[in-house]
């Protein structure tokens, strides 16, 4: 079968769990997988590269595995915040041309969100606070409560700051 080299994709990348998850269009689903998800086109793109940056670009996302069909090479990815979580894309590297397909679960985030993230809304909200300046939690949660929306918990609010200011890298916040 064809599998054309993808020298861009980290072969021994570390984080990529041993999940040899097998399921190929055209396949039946195998018997010892549990969930059985709905899986819907949404995109496709000229070259695996474009491909690969569009789901890093989108940040939600972990990778699970890798699996070389007929069809081409696939890389499974599960939501990052917990991989028991509905949503969950893939993308399909074609071996008959340069073309990659992203698909995604028909299904919602099903992680707790209370738990993990903040809310969209807020994290919005928390975002454009960052921008404006605002870099402390205990003003972040006042700002939040006074726009009326979900209040995260401190512990929450203050990973999200960590993560944010990791991914910034070269700026500073106090
Ligand atoms: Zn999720």
């Amino acid at each position: 079968m064809a599998s054309r080299p993808l020298s861009y994709i980290n072969s021994d990348s570390s984080d990529l769990e041993s999940d040899s998850n097998s399921e190929t269009e055209g396949e039946p689903p195998t018997k010892r997988q549990k969930q059985s998800h709905n899986w819907i086109r949404v995109k496709c793109f000229p070259t695996g590269k474009e491909a690969l940056d569009f789901v890093k670009g989108e940040k939600l996302w972990r990778m699970s595995g890798k699996h070389d069909g007929l069809q081409g090479r696939k890389i499974s990815y599960n939501c990052k915040y917990s991989k028991l979580c509905g949503a969950k894309v893939y993308l399909l590297f074609k071996s008959d041309s340069q073309v990659t397909e992203l698909y995604n679960t028909t299904s919602e985030h099903t992680h707790d969100p209370k738990c993990r993230d903040l809310t969209a809304s807020t994290k919005e909200k928390v975002i454009q606070l960052i921008s404006d300046g605002v870099t402390k939690p205990k003003i972040i949660l006042t700002r939040i409560r006074e726009c009326g929306l979900p209040e995260p918990p401190a512990k929450v609010l203050k990973n999200f700051l960590c993560n944010f200011r990791r991914k910034q890298g070269n700026h500073v916040y106090r």
